[in-house]
């Protein structure tokens, strides 16, 4: 199962420029410039963008950390990494398929 890696590529798409990137390298999106234009929903290489057919706004991971303090099994971990060292490694992974 894919889960947003915080690349920050969907941020280049949004026209509304609603998608941001937090001090602590979350990307997240505001709710008070998101026009539901689903643009990054299409987007996101991932696929972890996602819509709810109730709500105008998309949703996706914002690093809160539940699935973490969730797993029996302690299999997920959230580490914190520098900008530029994400977007390398998206970069990078591109650049092998
Ligand atoms: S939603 Fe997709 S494009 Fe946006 S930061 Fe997460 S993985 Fe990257
Ligand atoms: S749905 Fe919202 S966050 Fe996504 S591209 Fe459109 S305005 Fe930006």
């Amino acid at each position: 199962m894919e889960v947003c890696n915080h690349c920050g590529l969907c941020m280049d798409v949004c026209q509304a420029q609603a998608i941001k990137r937090l001090a602590n390298g979350t990307v997240v999106i505001d709710k008070n410039l998101c026009v539901g234009c689903q643009a990054c929903v299409g987007f996101c290489p991932r696929g972890v963008m996602r819509k709810a057919r109730e709500i105008i706004m998309p949703f996706k991971c914002i690093s809160c950390g539940s699935c973490v303090r969730a797993c029996p099994n302690g299999a997920l971990e959230l580490v914190e990494v520098e900008v530029e060292d994400v977007r390398e490694v998206v970069y990078h992974k591109q650049g092998e398929d």
